[in-house]
């Protein structure tokens, strides 16, 4: 009996840090793109989405703990000309949309505290 491989899953436990992985409070995950939805009034579905999260860099940690994420197509992901992380503008758009959202359950002092400031 192998001492150590018994050992390392408790270990492992103590140190990994807890977060939380809620689902999204924006957007089901149904196979259609948020993005296809909101700008094209398209529920098609996809075999491939990607998730994207609302608030990036150092934010993408909070954006994934209270749930401020959707699916999009890869054309509104990163290809097309609108994909969010290539079109400001679709950016700000999901920036706004996301904390409308998350201020429909908390306060603006709340959304600046976690995400360092407001974008609306
Ligand atoms: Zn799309
Ligand atoms: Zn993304």
């Amino acid at each position: 009996m192998d001492q150590d491989g018994l050992m390392f899953p408790k270990e492992q436990k103590v140190k990994k840090k807890r977060m939380k992985h809620p689902h999204s409070i924006l957007h089901e995950k149904n196979g259609t793109c948020y993005l296809c939805m909101l700008l094209n009034g398209s529920y098609k579905k996809y075999l491939f989405l990607d998730e994207h999260h609302i608030f990036g860099g150092p934010n993408r940690k909070h954006s994934e703990e209270t749930g401020l994420k959707v699916w999009l197509c890869l054309d509104h992901h990163t290809m097309g000309l609108l994909a969010v992380h290539r079109c400001p503008d679709t950016m700000r758009l999901m920036h706004w949309i996301g904390q409308q959202e998350y201020e429909k359950s908390h306060n603006r002092q709340q959304f600046i505290e976690i995400f360092g400031k407001s974008y609306l």
